[in-house]
Formats: structure tokens, C-alpha cells, sequence
């Protein structure tokens, strides 16, 4: 419960740049591996918690502050919204984000100030996130979570012309391009079905008239019941 257990280079996240920030016009190269913060999407899209993320590029130091700009690879799961199919694979970002040295920006839009709040507000049109107090850790916790959130496709498809799923019985059309059903066979299949039984019925009197009835007892029910009266006769 003490709070010196949270320093700032204990944080999963940690980044050192204590040796960028002693001058300006400093840099080195990022390559780094992080896990994956909590609360990246859902269970439908997302990034799962403690994920390997891939943190690539370069931090420079400038006057005023250190600039990252790197590429970040994270495993997203995700299923197409058309067909279900899963899809988890490997997906990239490119980010730039400032972490300026004057970390009083921060405190004071989280307290008061004015004048301050115009400055926080231009400054949060970009990526900005602040360094640890003594300017030796970033931690790119925020710049994750943030970063790879706002990526995250909406619609996301296995492929741009995913064909879906059958809306009648879910078969996946990418696999059965040549699925359908055909609705009329059915009625079709049940009128066949109708003319055959009749057909049974009519054989069934065994009087050697079916083929004639056959013919006629689509077009006219009295010829079919005259064969009945005449064979109750
Ligand atoms: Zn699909
Ligand atoms: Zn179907």
C-alpha cells in the first residue's frame, strides 16, 4: 500500500530516455516490446490485455521536449462483420506523439489556470504525454491505449468484398460462391407431390379409367368426383 512501489520505472511500460534528455539533438533508435494495456476494444475487436505490442522507431530530443515517432505492431483479434470468420493477425500503426520536458502543462489542466487550459487545448490536438518527473522514463501506457483505440477499424472484413453469410441458412458464400436456394423448387416439389398422390388416388379405383381422370383432374374436380360416385355405384 505504500506509494513507493509505483515508480515510474516499474511501470510495465517504462520507457528510459534519460540518456536523450540531457541536450537537445539527441536520438536512438526504439525497439521495444510492451504488453498490451487493458481496455483496448472488446470482445468483437481488440487488442487482449498482456498481448505482445511492438513498439519500432526512433525518439529525438528537441528543446523542449522528446519526440517519438514509431511504428507499433499489435496481435488483433477481430471477427469479419460479414462472415464471422475470425481474424487475428498481426496489425500496425504508425504514431508520433511529444512528451514535453514542462510537465507543469499537465498539473495545471488537471487544477486551474486560464491561460493554461489554451495551451493544454492546442497541445491535445496531438499525441502529448508527459515524462516522469526526474525526465528519465516515458511511459507509453496512454500512447498505447490511445494509439491503437483510435485504429481500430470499425467494420473490419476478412476480405473488401466479402460476400457474407446466406442470410437463410448462415452458409458462407466466400466458400459456396455458387449457393442458393431456390424457393420455387419447394412449391414446385409440393405440387408435384399433389399431382402424384392424385394421380395414386385415382389409380386406386382400379376401374381403368386413371388415365383419363390423370389427365383431366387438374382442370375439373367434378370428373374426379364422378369417378368416385360412379365407383360407389
Ligand atoms: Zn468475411
Ligand atoms: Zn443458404
Amino acid at each position: 500500500m505504500t506509494r513507493s512501489t509505483t515508480r515510474p520505472e516499474d511501470s510495465p511500460w517504462a520507457l528510459s530516455v534519460a540518456s536523450l534528455t540531457a541536450s537537445a539533438g539527441r536520438s536512438r533508435d526504439v525497439d521495444a516490446r510492451f504488453p498490451a494495456p487493458s481496455g483496448i476494444g472488446d470482445e468483437v475487436i481488440g487488442v487482449r490485455e498482456g498481448d505482445e505490442v511492438h513498439v519500432t522507431g526512433r525518439i529525438d530530443s528537441v528543446v523542449d521536449g522528446l519526440v517519438l515517432t514509431a511504428h507499433i505492431d499489435a496481435p488483433v483479434h477481430a471477427e469479419c462483420t460479414r462472415c464471422l470468420t475470425p481474424l487475428d493477425h498481426a496489425w500496425g500503426v504508425d504514431v508520433t506523439a511529444f512528451f514535453p520536458y514542462d510537465s507543469a502543462a499537465f498539473a495545471d489542466e488537471a487544477d486551474d489556470g486560464h491561460e493554461v487550459q489554451i495551451v493544454a487545448g492546442e497541445e491535445e490536438d496531438g499525441d502529448v504525454y508527459p515524462l516522469s518527473d526526474d525526465r528519465t522514463i516515458a511511459d507509453l501506457e496512454a500512447l498505447l491505449r490511445d494509439t491503437l483505440v483510435e485504429a481500430l477499424p470499425l467494420q473490419p472484413l476478412c476480405r473488401p468484398d466479402c460476400r457474407g453469410l446466406c442470410p437463410q441458412c448462415g452458409t458462407n458464400l466466400n466458400e459456396h460462391p455458387d449457393h442458393r436456394h431456390e424457393v420455387t423448387d419447394i412449391r414446385f416439389a409440393a405440387l408435384e407431390e399433389l399431382r402424384r398422390r392424385m394421380a395414386e388416388e385415382n389409380g386406386g379405383s382400379g376401374d381403368g379409367s386413371d388415365s383419363r381422370d390423370g389427365s383431366g383432374d387438374a382442370g375439373s374436380g367434378s370428373s374426379a368426383g364422378d369417378a368416385g360416385t360412379r365407383r360407389n355405384a
